[in-house]
């Protein structure tokens, strides 16, 4: 789908990768809502780009469908979701050397993992009743999981499971949503120059990067945005994940 006159939901829109996407999609002629907990960030970005912003934890069905109806109000039906809400946390090993707690377990699936199916199905829902574009297609959706789905650190255990999750998701979802005309397709970053990564000395990302084999850097969000930008254009791309990592397969 070209994206020019047509809306886009950005999750997390208020800041890095998702921040990225909708000044990306902003640019190619979407009008964008941006859907983010911190709303106060996301706001400035919508004033930058001419889109709008709404407060909305990507958990609420409350919040989620609030945030497609003022979509669909201000600025038109969504045909383009972006899920980039997420939370990323190193944590205590398994186990008594520092028990990893259930209730933070259930907190990173929750917002990682269930919060991007919520705004899937909700999505969906709303797109199934839209009338066709060109080809058939109704809309598309495009999900952020991450190499630790396949690669994951000590200390990274609830992260992983959730973007496991989320690859898991994406295939069956994808062939189900394709009769009616939605493509879901996930991408697994590697890591990004975002304020997620900002926690870190600037030597450790230093240190992340060169662990890169090509090329020896971190991310940059523009290059996240410019593959969701690809993925809402190419009408092939569907049920995929696709890694953005510069092939870096981190040591245990
Ligand atoms: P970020 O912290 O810069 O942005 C995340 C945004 O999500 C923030 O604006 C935050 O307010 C919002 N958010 C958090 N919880 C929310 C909730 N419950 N409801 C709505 N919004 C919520 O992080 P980022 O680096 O841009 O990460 C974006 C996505 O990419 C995340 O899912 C993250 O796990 C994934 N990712 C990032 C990297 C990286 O290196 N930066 C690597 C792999 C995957």
């Amino acid at each position: 789908m070209n994206p020019s006159g047509h809306v886009a939901l950005v999750t997390g829109g208020g800041s890095g990768l998702g921040e990225a996407t909708a000044r990306a999609l902003a640019a190619r002629g979407a009008k964008v809502a941006l859907a983010d907990i911190q709303v106060e960030r996301a706001t400035q970005v919508a004033e930058e780009i001419g889109g709008i912003a709404v407060k909305c934890d990507v958990t609420s069905e409350e919040d989620g469908q609030a945030a497609i109806l003022a979509a669909a109000e201000k600025l038109g039906a969504p045909r383009i979701l972006v899920n980039c809400a997420g939370i990323a946390v190193a944590v205590k090993t398994v186990g008594k050397d520092g028990p990893h707690s259930l209730d933070l377990y259930r907190k990173v699936i929750e917002i990682n993992l269930l919060g991007t199916f919520n705004m899937i199905r909700l999505f969906a829902a709303a797109a199934q009743d839209l009338d066709p574009l060109e080809g058939g297609e109704r809309g598309v959706i495009v999900n952020t999981a991450s190499v630790a789905a396949f690669d994951g650190q000590v200390g990274q255990v609830a992260y992983s499971a959730s973007k496991g999750g989320v690859v898991g998701m994406t295939l069956p979802i994808a062939r189900d949503l394709s009769r009616s005309g939605i493509r879901v397709c996930t991408i697994a970053p590697g890591i990004f120059k975002t304020p997620m990564m900002a926690g870190l000395p600037e030597d450790a990302q230093a240190s992340l990067g060169q662990q890169v084999p090509f090329p020896p850097r971190l991310g940059e969000p523009s290059e996240y945005a410019q593959l969701a930008c690809h993925i809402v254009e190419n009408q092939m791309l569907n049920g995929e994940t696709i890694r953005l990592d510069g092939a870096i397969r981190m040591a245990p």
